[in-house]
């Protein structure tokens, strides 16, 4: 859907209450909210997307993961396609770290596009933020083991948007040398 102005900054209103309490791992705790409206705005400034649907659901792609909200309540307000996309890069928590961790790498091929861009957004703020404000007490290994593996995440879905791909490239490159040789 096109130039729906009016449901994405409902879609803001929706992700701003439901991860109200919420805070980023990083040592400054930005509010949780900062992450997705970053997401939605590398997609729409770097990667030029400008179908709503898409930007909706990049803005609420961590509520039905890490709030209470259901899909029913995503399609009610926001229709079944974004209601889909938020689905398809939503984690099933019921199963252990690791085993979510080996199904976004290999679900990754299988995504919508335009999941797929929101998989690349979602990567692209988690490695800045791995690089630039880190989990509390991560070491440089784990946070070189996320790069890596959000790298692996990435390669099964290539070709969808060239520059947020090299986008992505750019930043994994910066953040290695950052934490492998910090100033
Ligand atoms: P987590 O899944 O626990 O944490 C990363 C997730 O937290 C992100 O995907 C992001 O998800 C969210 N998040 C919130 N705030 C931040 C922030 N400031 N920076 C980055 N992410 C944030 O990480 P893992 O347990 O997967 O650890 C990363 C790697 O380290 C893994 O490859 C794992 O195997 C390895 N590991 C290493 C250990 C060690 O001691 N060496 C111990 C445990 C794991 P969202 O977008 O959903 O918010
Ligand atoms: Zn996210």
């Amino acid at each position: 859907m096109n130039n729906d102005l009016p449901k994405l900054l409902q879609a803001i209103s929706f992700a701003a209450k439901k991860h109200a309490t919420q805070k980023r791992k990083g040592a400054d705790e930005q509010p949780y909210v900062n992450h997705v409206l970053e997401v939605a705005n590398t997609l729409a400034s770097v990667g030029k997307i400008e179908d709503y649907d898409v930007l909706i659901a990049a803005v609420l792609h961590d509520t039905v993961e890490d709030t209470g909200t259901t899909q029913e309540e995503i399609t009610k307000l926001f229709g079944s396609t974004v209601s889909s996309y938020v689905l398809e890069v939503t984690d099933d928590k019921s199963l252990p770290k690791a085993r979510r961790k080996e199904l976004q790498i290999e679900h990754a091929p299988h995504l919508s596009n335009g999941a797929k861009y929101i998989k690349l957004g979602d990567k692209i703020s988690n490695i800045r933020d791995v690089s630039e404000n880190p989990p509390d007490g991560w070491s440089d290994e784990r946070r070189l083991e996320y790069i890596a593996w959000g790298e692996n995440v990435i390669a099964g879905l290539r070709g969808v948007n060239a520059s947020l791909e090299n986008y992505f490239d750019e930043l994994i490159s910066a953040a290695r040398e950052a934490i492998e040789k910090p100033q």
